[in-house]
């Protein structure tokens, strides 16, 4: 018998059922985590012995708690959690979109489907649309609710961790004094856990995109809203209040453009995508987007590319201060301005050098968000996988 197991004998007495099934157990939570593994992950994972994890496995396939796959990026024989030990979704409210995501417990994506949004819509008739959009999406794999053991739901608004509550500023005004999670659980009638949009961005990036196996990053969102998402020792970091990441209301001017949250000057009124188009349109003329700007940047326009670089220059700032205080070894740009890719993250990288502490800038890595305008639905779909009980075949 391994070491490992020894010890927990001696620290957990119990029969050799108890240890066996708490072994079960952390297979599980691993593989929860994680989607899929190969057994030797799984052995490097828990602590166990490469034999103690084959049997298990051999065991809880047998019981259909587990399946084996030959399929996932030349992963042979990869373990994961069975699809009938349940299904969890994910649905994001965007400023003008509603996404709604399916998953397995081995993280796959079964399902996706997603609808615009008219502006100001109150949670009530969001919450109803989403409802709606969530059936479709069961039906379209033959499943129902009753598959679902979580829901994850984004909004790009505060969430007061302590009453549950939409605070302001919120770029959704119908939401503000809402308690999201308690409304969306009651119509939906299954469990509802919310998360803002920018936690959600670096959660879907911590779990499929550009951050995998990385346990200290932080996600910048730049939209319609600035946020940022941490990870810190590989947890999600939310602070008591929840509003941990609001790095878009720091104070950059003083005296600065009002703000929405009432104050004046802070990064979100000079790099939020409104206030980018807002620079070039006098030259322009109105109906400007990113992506045109973006584009005529790539094409030769000066203005254009000055705008963006400048953009980077202010985020760049704010993120030499973030990784001041935070130190982390990624910071991945996501939200609607990281289309501009280098055009951005190169002033970026340079302020980085410029205004970081160096040994705290010189190992950052910045990058591009890996899973674009999917990353918030996907975040929401994370968060569900992180609240959901497997339903343990017996
Ligand atoms: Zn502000």
């Amino acid at each position: 018998m391994n070491k490992l197991v020894n010890q927990n004998v001696l620290l957990k007495p119990g029969s050799q059922t108890a240890l066996r099934s708490a072994n079960q157990q952390r297979i599980v939570d691993v593989l929860q985590a994680s989607g899929q593994l190969s057994q030797a992950q799984l052995a490097r994972e828990t602590g166990l012995a490469p034999a103690t994890v084959s049997n298990i496995v051999r065991e809880l396939v047998a019981k259909k708690v587990l399946a084996t796959t030959s399929a996932g990026g030349g992963k042979r024989h990869a373990v994961q959690l069975a699809q009938n030990a349940g299904l969890v979704a994910g649905i994001d409210y965007g400023h003008r979109h509603l996404t709604v995501a399916i998953a397995d417990m081995g993280h796959n994506i079964l399902s996706e489907r997603r609808v615009e949004l008219g502006p100001g819509i109150s949670a009530d008739e969001g919450i109803g649309m989403a409802a709606n959009l969530l059936g479709q999406a069961l039906d379209s794999i033959g499943e129902s609710l009753e598959a679902v053991s979580a829901i994850g739901m984004g909004l790009p608004a505060p969430i007061d961790a302590r009453t549950g509550k939409v605070g302001g500023p919120s770029i959704l005004p119908g939401w503000v004094g809402v308690d999201p999670a308690a409304l969306a659980s009651e119509r939906i009638g299954q469990r509802v856990v919310v998360d803002n949009d920018a936690n959600l961005g670096v959660l879907a990036e911590h779990t499929w995109g550009a951050a995998t196996g990385i346990d200290n990053v932080a996600y910048l969102k730049l939209s319609e809203g600035v946020g940022a998402g941490l990870i810190l020792g590989g947890q999600l970091f939310r602070g008591p209040g929840g509003t941990a990441g609001e790095i878009g209301h720091t104070t950059i001017d003083e005296f600065g453009p009002v703000c929405r949250c009432g104050n004046r000057g802070c990064l979100e009124t000079i790099v939020a995508a409104r206030s980018v188009i807002d620079l070039l349109e006098p030259r322009y003329g109105p109906g400007l987007s990113i992506a045109e700007i973006v584009r005529m940047a790539n094409a030769g326009d000066h203005a254009c590319s000055r705008i963006l670089s400048d953009t980077g220059r202010q985020v760049g700032v704010a993120i030499a201060n973030l990784c001041n205080l935070f130190n982390p070894d990624l910071v991945i740009i996501g939200g609607e301005l990281a289309q501009a890719d280098e055009l951005l993250l190169a002033p970026i990288r340079e302020m980085v050098r410029r205004c970081g502490i160096p040994s705290a800038a010189a190992r950052l890595e910045i990058r591009r968000a890996g899973l674009a305008d999917r990353s918030h639905v996907l975040g929401a779909v994370a968060l569900g996988l992180l609240e959901a009980t497997p339903q343990m075949a017996s």
